[in-house]
């Protein structure tokens, strides 16, 4: 997923010398590179056999692909679209790697839009098979790190741990506590790295950062970045972050990504909508806009891992 991986277990679990943590840790790495396996959209995988058969009829894929491209299609309708797993055929056209930048011309943006639009994607969860219309593709980038860390923290628990943190460049769950206190993540500002804009406790819970900052280009003054409008086809302008709380990292995932398309109002008015779900959001005034159950965060600490 092209990201870095830190598990870190606390608690009586962590001095087990007998080998299990060992394994735990072994397994939960493990998970996260099957579930890359199943959905990246870089190399052949059954996400790339799926998008290569597009117009050939219901194609069938693992049922684990199945539901996960299910749940993107409900995310995409709570967000307005704005996360929308079709986004790749505008996507491709944007190569955010080092060299040259290569801006889309018009044409080519408006030849891709006609693909983009979840609604003509069809899932059937008993057959387990997917079917798209000619030309139309689907990119979990958006959701899959997420989903990643959900599942090797499953693995975690079944493996008795009780306490731990599985965080995948950023998108991270906190299970349990870390020495008799919440886990504790500072949130960073998008342009001041340096800055903590808050310290949020932890605790049986996900928390997920999107924003322009991760992978972009600069050309001619204006910043390229890797979060798609699925509207013009182009890096969205929505806001410079978005930071979820959820209590799923695969639904965080996906609602930041489509935080940073959404202005912080349209944004935060979707959270709203959605039972035990916050949001800190940076717009591209770098104003901060918080969702009520935020306003009351505790202030920047020192101690902030
Ligand atoms: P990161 O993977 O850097 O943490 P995000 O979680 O915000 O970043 O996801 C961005 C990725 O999501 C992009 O690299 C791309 O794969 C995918 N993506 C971009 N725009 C959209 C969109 N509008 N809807 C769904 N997925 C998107
Ligand atoms: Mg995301």
């Amino acid at each position: 997923m092209g990201t870095s991986l830190v598990i870190e277990i606390a608690g009586p679990e962590a001095e087990a010398a007998d080998g299990t943590l060992d394994r735990a840790l072994d397994a939960a790495i493990a998970e996260l590179v099957r579930v890359e396996d199943l959905m990246t959209d870089w190399r052949d995988s059954p996400l790339t056999r799926l998008n290569a058969a597009a117009g050939t009829g219901p194609f069938e894929v693992p049922a684990e692909l199945a539901r996960l491209v299910a749940r993107s299609l409900v995310i995409a309708e709570a967000t307005g679209g704005a996360f929308d797993p079709t986004y790749k055929s505008a996507g491709k056209l944007w190569n955010f790697k080092a060299g040259p930048p290569q801006i889309p011309s018009d044409s080519e943006i408006a030849a891709a839009l006609v693909h983009v639009g979840w609604q003509k994607v069809k899932v059937d969860l008993e057959a387990a098979t997917i079917e798209l219309p000619a030309g139309r593709a689907l990119g979990l980038g958006g959701i899959a790190k997420g989903y990643g860390v959900d599942r090797a923290m499953a693995v975690l628990m079944e493996r008795g741990i009780r306490n731990g943190m599985v965080n995948a460049g950023g998108d991270l769950k906190a299970l349990g506590t870390h020495q008799g206190e919440p886990w504790k993540v500072a949130i960073k500002h998008p342009r001041d790295r340096e800055r903590v804009m808050a310290v949020m406790p932890v605790s049986n819970v996900c928390l997920v950062t999107s924003g322009d900052y991760e992978r972009f280009i600069e050309h001619e003054g204006v910043r390229y970045h890797h979060i798609i409008d699925p509207r013009t086809g182009r890096p969205s302008r929505g806001c410079m972050s978005a930071t979820v709380i959820a209590p799923d990292a695969a639904f965080a995932d996906a609602l930041a990504t489509a935080l940073c398309v959404l202005t912080p109002a349209e944004g935060l008015a979707v959270v709203a909508k959605l039972p035990r779900f916050e949001a800190l959001v940076v717009g591209l005034d770098g104003a901060v806009h918080k969702s009520p159950g935020l306003a009351e965060a505790p202030r920047p600490e020192s101690d902030a891992r």
